[in-house]
């Protein structure tokens, strides 16, 4: 990772846009295959009942959306899900669950999930709310690769998505996650309302967490019907790709990764989103709650893109 100024960061991102596309393309394919485009699946283990207030969220009790809740996934149907996805040419499976901190029977299933996804050789993630040092650990003894704790949005724009926690709160759990030797996976979510400033503030933020990311998911704000944000403007999508371009340019070996909202996205625009730097999306129908592309669509694309994966089924 590149340390740079908030006014450095700012001068990248607002660079003339082919340039700014170029430079990144570059240092993509100076660290990656252009073609590699890395496949993890996500897989919602505990649907809704949240008492998080992010106004985003279907999953928050502050939501009037309409969603089916569930209780934790049997160890079984996590196991089978991540049978047929290692078949299909997935790398990782993400476990979602809907906690503010997830209680101890919750990591207790986790590492049961963990034991049971790794059985058929493939990389974990969860992302299960706040943890403490100790849940950290355990996570890592059981085997998890990695834990997704998202800052969200820029430190000043924060308190205006989410107010039952605090910026700082995500920097304590990402600081507990490093410190247990799990990898970060850490991003944020574009078009919540927020300037471009903010942008690159979020941005700057990531170069300043405790820990480098391994991972950052960059999504595009799905707008969920019952959801304080379910009427916000769109974003332009030049901004994405702004984001996406100036996050490579930083992160020059971390993966970036093009999460929710590419179902708004035509083939082109990911086609250039993956130029600008993004290299590993979420395959499968659905994200946690929200659609994703189509499977077929997706191998269709990467057939298109000529990537490593467009064999995959
Ligand atoms: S984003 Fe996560 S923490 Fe926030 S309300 Fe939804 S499930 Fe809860």
């Amino acid at each position: 990772m590149t340390t740079q100024d908030p006014l450095t960061i700012k001068a990248l991102y607002q660079q003339p846009f082919l340039e700014l596309i170029y430079q990144a393309a570059q240092i993509q394919e100076d660290n990656f295959k252009s073609s590699d485009i890395e496949m993890c699946q996500l897989v919602s283990v505990k649907t809704g009942g949240c008492p998080e207030d992010c106004a985003y969220c279907s999953q928050s009790n502050q939501s009037e959306s309409e969603i089916k809740l569930n209780p934790l996934l049997p160890v079984s149907e996590v196991e089978a899900i991540a049978k047929s996805a290692k078949e299909r040419g997935v790398k990782r499976i993400c476990m979602g669950a809907a906690y503010k901190s997830p209680t101890s029977a919750a990591i207790q299933r986790s590492c049961e999930y963990i034991t049971a996804i790794k059985k058929h050789g493939l990389e974990t993630c969860a992302t299960l709310g706040s943890l403490t040092q100790e849940q950290a650990t355990t996570l890592k003894q059981a085997g998890l690769d990695y834990y997704n704790h998202n800052i969200d949005t820029s430190p000043e724009y924060y308190s205006q998505v989410i107010t039952s926690r605090t910026f700082n709160d995500r920097l304590d759990t990402i600081n507990h996650v490093g410190t247990a030797g799990i990898k970060v996976c850490c991003g944020g979510i574009l078009g919540m309302g927020e300037s471009q400033d903010d942008r690159i503030s979020f941005i700057h933020a990531l170069t300043v967490l405790p820990y480098t990311p391994s991972s950052i998911p960059i999504n595009m704000l799905v707008k969920i019907p019952g959801t304080k944000l379910a009427e916000v403007a769109d974003l332009d999508k030049f901004e994405l790709l702004r984001t996406i371009a100036t996050t490579r340019i930083l992160f020059p070996t971390t993966r970036i990764r093009l999460s929710a909202g590419r179902d708004q996205l035509s083939e082109l625009e990911q086609a250039l989103c993956f130029l600008a730097g993004a290299n590993s999306i979420f395959y499968g129908d659905k994200l946690l709650t929200a659609p994703n592309n189509a499977r077929h669509a997706d191998l269709e694309l990467l057939a298109k893109l000529g990537s490593n994966n467009a064999q995959l089924g």
